[in-house]
């Protein structure tokens, strides 16, 4: 049985077809930001998932896991790490490049933000083909940290980036297409 609350959830993330580019369904979740109930829903159901499980970092994707990730972090008492774009963090940093439909994109990680026996959770707005978070568990692992899990808030099973995570869970609260 579906929790109730996944169901606003669902109904808060506008659509917006040809977005950036013609045949993208581009999923919106900053109309699901406007409602601060379904907001705090959204965090909430993540926070009920991980309250007391054995996660000691939570790295958000830029830049809508920023939106996600902190909350989350706050809320089960653990640090939280930005994985960027390039050249955004000042520090020492390790890079991943993954691919995209055209081209490669890039996140980087600073050194030092995570250590041995950090379990990490990897949070993002959605998942699409899979590569984004292929490239930040990529990230955490060669620091040495261990990936408990994937969340997101959106998945678009047709393109089944679920199968590029190498058997890692993946936790979502709604499917789209
Ligand atoms: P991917 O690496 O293909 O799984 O793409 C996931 C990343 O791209 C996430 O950071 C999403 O925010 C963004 N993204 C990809 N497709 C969409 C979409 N249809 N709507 C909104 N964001 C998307």
């Amino acid at each position: 049985k579906q929790d109730p609350r996944i169901e606003g959830i669902a109904a808060s993330i506008r659509v917006v077809p040809d977005f950036p580019k013609k045949g993208i369904m581009f999923q919106d979740i900053t109309t699901l930001l406007l409602d601060p109930k379904t907001f705090k829903n959204t965090v909430d159901l993540f926070v009920e998932r991980y309250l007391g499980k054995d996660i000691s970092v939570v790295a958000g994707i830029e830049a809508r896991g920023f939106i996600f990730g902190p909350p989350i972090a706050l809320a089960i008492g653990a640090k939280f790490i930005p994985l960027r774009k390039p050249r955004k963090l000042p520090g020492e940093v390790i890079s991943e490049k993954y691919v995209l439909e055209y081209g490669t994109d890039c996140l980087e990680m600073h050194v030092g933000a995570v250590q041995p026996g950090d379990h990490a959770l990897v949070v993002d707005d959605l998942i699409a083909t899979g590569g984004t978070l292929c490239a930040a568990m990529n990230l955490l692992e060669r620091a040495g940290a261990e990936v408990v899990e994937c969340a997101c808030v959106i998945e678009l099973p047709e393109l089944k980036g679920r199968e590029k995570l190498n058997g890692k869970p993946l936790y979502i609260l709604v499917e789209s297409r």
